[in-house]
């Protein structure tokens, strides 16, 4: 099991947040992201959208009712997901249980 590698020093402290309704923090976390990404090293991977992308369209209207983006941790390679249901009002912050 992956899960009893030992704490990676990079991404040991990322603040996770579980299924959260609170969609202003939800802004506030993919503002982390993007520093995670131009500050930490993360690696943006194969995500549907880019968190430096808005996710309000013109008219103010999120672009989808789910919309998520994944990182990767460039020490340890463990994968992040941000993941919000705008439709339930509701977001997630998390490792992704997938490896690779
Ligand atoms: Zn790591």
């Amino acid at each position: 099991m992956f899960w009893k590698m030992k704490k990676c020093e990079k991404c040991g402290r990322l603040g996770i947040i579980k299924q959260c309704g609170d969609l202003k923090l939800y802004m506030l976390y993919r503002e982390y992201v993007k520093e995670l990404i131009e500050k930490d090293g993360f690696v943006s991977v194969e995500s549907e959208y880019s968190v430096f992308e808005p996710c309000r369209d013109a008219n103010g209207c999120w672009i989808d009712d789910c919309i998520s983006y994944r990182i990767q941790c460039p020490e340890c390679g463990r994968k992040y997901y941000l993941f919000a249901d705008t439709y339930h009002g509701w977001f997630t912050f998390d490792k992704s249980n997938e490896r690779l």
